[in-house]
C-alpha cells in the first residue's frame, strides 16, 4: 500500500485567479503577499482557512486569497468573524480590514473581541485615511495634519491602536510595516499561532491619498542620513512577551512597556508590543459546553432538539 506525501503548499496555492483593481503601488499589495507567505509557512490547508473583511479598499483582499471569505459590512468584521470562529473550530480565522473601518465605526467591536480572547488574528491595513471613498481622514490621522486629499487640516487628533489594544485585552500585539512583506509574514506566522486574540495593526502606503505618509516618508528618503523611520523592537533588546501569565505585576510591566512605546512617533517600533498565553473565550465555552471540545458546532447535529448533544452536555 502507498502512502501519499503530505501537501506541501507554496505561496501560488493562496492566490486567487481574480482581477486585482487596488492603485498601483498601493500598499495593500505588500500585506497581501504577507497574508499568502506566512499561510504558506504554517502550511495550512486554503480549505481550512476562513477569511473576513470589512468595506474599506482592503476589505477587496479575501477577493485575492484562495481561501473562504466573507466580504461583511462597514465596521462589522469582527462579529462576523466571532461567528464564524464559533461555528467552526477546525478552520484558521484571519480578520482584516481598514483603519477608518476598524477603529472608527468598528471600534465598539474591537474593544469587546479583545477583551473576549477568541482565538483570531486581527490584521488592520492602517494608511490614515479613507481610501476608497477618496481619502478623508481616518480615525489615525493626528491633529493638524492634511494629506492631498483633504481641504482643510485635521481638527481631531489620532487614536493609538497599540495602546487600545492593550486596554481592551488583545494578547497578542504587534505592528509591520506593509512595503517588508517577508517581515510581515514572519509576525504573522506568531500572530495566528498564538492562541487568542491578536492584532496586528500593519502601517500601509496610500499613494492616491495619503502624500504625508508615504514609502518615501518611511523609509526615510527625505532625511541626510536616509535612515528608515521605522525600528524593530527585537532589534533595540524588548521583548514584550509575558513569561508567566500568573504574575499580574509583569504583566502591568510588559502592558506599560508597550503602551509607552506606541507612543513613539519618529522612529516608530515594529514587532511584537506585547504577548500573554491566557485562556481563551473558546476554552470556556468548551467547559460550559463539553461537546464543542469535541467537535466544531458545524458538525454536531442541533436541528434533532431531542437527541441535542448540546443539551445533553449541559444536563
Ligand atoms: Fe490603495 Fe489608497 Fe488606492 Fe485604496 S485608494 S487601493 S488604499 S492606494
Ligand atoms: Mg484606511
Amino acid at each position: 500500500m502507498s502512502v501519499s506525501a503530505p501537501i506541501k503548499f507554496s505561496v501560488k496555492d493562496y492566490k486567487a485567479d481574480l482581477h486585482n483593481d487596488w492603485c498601483l503601488g498601493c500598499g495593500d499589495f505588500g500585506i497581501l503577499t504577507g497574508i499568502q507567505m506566512a499561510l504558506a509557512q504554517l502550511n495550512l490547508d486554503p480549505d481550512k482557512i476562513a477569511l473576513f473583511s470589512g468595506i474599506g479598499c482592503s476589505g477587496k483582499t479575501p477577493h485575492y486569497i484562495k481561501a473562504y471569505g466573507f466580504h461583511t459590512l462597514h465596521g462589522r468584521v469582527l462579529p462576523v468573524a466571532t461567528g464564524g470562529r464559533l461555528a467552526n473550530s477546525a478552520v484558521t480565522v484571519l480578520a482584516m480590514g481598514g483603519d477608518g473601518d476598524g477603529y472608527g465605526i468598528g471600534a465598539g467591536y474591537f474593544v469587546n473581541s479583545g477583551r473576549r480572547n477568541l482565538d483570531f488574528t486581527y490584521i488592520v491595513h492602517t494608511n490614515q485615511v479613507y481610501g476608497l471613498t477618496k481619502g478623508q481622514a481616518s480615525p489615525t490621522l493626528s491633529k493638524g495634519r492634511k494629506t492631498k486629499s483633504m481641504p482643510e487640516q485635521n481638527i481631531q487628533d489620532g487614536v493609538n491602536p497599540i495602546a487600545m489594544a492593550v486596554a481592551a485585552g488583545y494578547t497578542f500585539i504587534a505592528r509591520a510595516y506593509a512595503l517588508e512583506p517577508k517581515y510581515l509574514a514572519g509576525i504573522l506566522v506568531k500572530a495566528i499561532q498564538h492562541k487568542g486574540s491578536a492584532l496586528v495593526d500593519v502601517l500601509q502606503t496610500c499613494p492616491t491619498y495619503n502624500d504625508l505618509y508615504t514609502k518615501e516618508w518611511y523609509e526615510g528618503a527625505d532625511l541626510p542620513e536616509k535612515k528608515s523611520r521605522l525600528y524593530k523592537l527585537e532589534e533595540h533588546g524588548y521583548d514584550g512577551v509575558v513569561k508567566d501569565p500568573a504574575d499580574l505585576d509583569e504583566i502591568i510591566m510588559k502592558k506599560a512597556a508597550a503602551v509607552a512605546r506606541s507612543y513613539e512617533a519618529e522612529p516608530i517600533p515594529t514587532g511584537i508590543y506585547y504577548q500573554v498565553e491566557l485562556p481563551t473565550y473558546e476554552d470556556a465555552v468548551n467547559q460550559r459546553i463539553p461537546a464543542l471540545a469535541e467537535k466544531p458546532l458545524v458538525e454536531i447535529d442541533t436541528f434533532h432538539r431531542d437527541v441535542d448533544p448540546l443539551l445533553e452536555a449541559m444536563r
